[in-house]
């Protein structure tokens, strides 16, 4: 069994230390997951012999640096089999990429009592951003409703569908609950219904595979420190011809062809939507990452988590008074919880002491949390560094708060 004796553990420096004199177990991988030795040491790289600007010297380093910078973007066209290199923009995080296409797509070409799909799972990435739009342009947020396994409701999205649908936006993976939603299907109803759509990706990348040309999304954002990358750096796929015509997001450097006081134009995809100093090192250190989970391979991402979850499900499931909050047939290796009426954060406090990582709150779903009854939940996220003694340290830790609590 890998999670008795996992492999990979040695490859995150991170894991390599005692909190508070126990061993740590990182439980917080949808928050955030560890950084490989590669994607650190091509960091490290940059800031120590790598310094220069991207894409404007024509010295050594400034080449090395654009050539290291443009070899992300390829491997990522690849990584996520987008056309072309033009649909991949960096950006500085799912939420970056969310605000780019509420502000510019969005905006543009949305009218006054038009509709937006969202759904009750959504972070509030995925509300906020686009509410914000719709105050100002007064369009209508019309939200797809759940089961109580927290599995959207497919028969209940098509009925929301009018002539005035012109934009859904879903997530892949909700990062409360673990559900996979089944967004192929999404996609194929949006398109039936001439809307566009965007797939928020975020909890997806370190999961499974994720093809855009196979989902025909028109829009996918995620984050690169939610898979093994470094924070400040995310991707924005957007199909060519749409990405074409929206406006440009920003202004600055980078994104213009000319400027005069007169009039300014731009640059081509996808420089158009990167103003400014990019986070060079980020995006470098991002292209580690990926060339990580393609050594490592998404079959044994999978193997791997397949087996901690059920673990740790069935563990949780042995104490009494545990509620599982998030049970659909198809999630990742999420495991939110409610235990007994002790608060999540009297939880989380606790199994912090024993080295225990995991989060608690509403997890920036508070139209889920409200949609349970619970004000928040304690939340253990496994990624494949994980080893069946960190679910074991986490149950142990668990019937100690129990006692402690009477
Ligand atoms: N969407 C989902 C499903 C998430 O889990 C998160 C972060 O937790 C986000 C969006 C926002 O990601 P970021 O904060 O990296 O922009």
């Amino acid at each position: 069994m890998s999670i008795l004796n996992n492999e990979f553990r040695s490859e995150f420096p991170v894991l390599d230390q005692l909190v508070y004199g126990k061993r740590l177990a990182y439980l917080d991988s949808a928050a955030t997951t560890l950084k490989p030795k590669a994607v650190i040491d091509s960091i490290n790289h940059y800031y120590s012999k790598g310094t220069a600007n991207v894409h404007r010297g024509i010295y050594f380093l400034s080449d090395e640096a654009t050539n290291k910078f443009e070899l992300t973007r390829q491997k990522m066209t690849k990584f996520i089999n987008a056309k072309t290199y033009k649909e991949v923009i960096f950006t500085t995080g799912t939420t970056n990429s969310v605000n780019l296409v509420a502000q510019t797509y969005v905006r543009s070409f949305l009218k006054e009592g038009d509709e937006i799909l969202l759904s009750q799972m959504e972070h509030h990435s995925n509300i906020v951003p686009w509410q914000l739009v719709a105050e100002e342009k007064k369009l209508k947020i019309k939200v797809i409703p759940i089961n109580e396994k927290g599995e959207l409701l497919v028969d209940e999205y098509k009925k929301l569908f009018t002539e005035k649908t012109k934009f859904v936006s879903v997530t892949y993976v909700s990062n409360a609950l673990g559900t996979i939603n089944p967004v192929k299907e999404l996609i194929r109803i949006a398109h039936d219904h001439n809307a566009k759509i965007f797939i928020d990706a975020a909890q997806a990348m370190t999961h499974f595979k994720v093809d855009v040309q196979d989902l025909d999304c028109d829009f996918l954002g995620f984050s690169g420190h939610k898979m093994f990358g470094p924070t400040g750096i995310g991707i924005l796929y957007g199909k060519e011809s749409l990405l074409e015509m929206m406006p440009p997001y920003q202004g600055g450097g980078e994104m213009i062809d000319t400027v005069t006081f007169e009039k300014t134009t731009f640059n081509d995809l996808p420089h158009k939507f990167e103003a400014g100093t990019p986070p060079i090192a980020s995006v470098i250190a991002l292209g580690e990452a990926v060339s990580f989970i393609e050594k490592v391979t998404h079959a044994k991402i999978h193997e791997i988590e397949t087996e901690l979850l059920q673990y740790a499900t069935s563990e949780l499931s042995k104490i009494d008074g545990l509620r599982l909050i998030g049970t659909a047939a198809k999630k990742t290796s999420v495991c939110s919880f409610y235990l007994r009426d002790i608060h999540p954060h009297d939880v989380a406090a606790l199994t912090d002491k024993e080295g225990i990582a995991i989060r608690t709150g509403h997890h920036c779903a508070q139209p889920l949390m409200k949609f349970f009854g619970v004000p928040a939940t304690a939340r253990a996220s496994l990624a494949f560094y994980n080893d069946k003694a960190d679910i074991d340290q986490l149950i142990t830790s668990l019937h100690k708060v129990i006692k402690l609590f009477g």
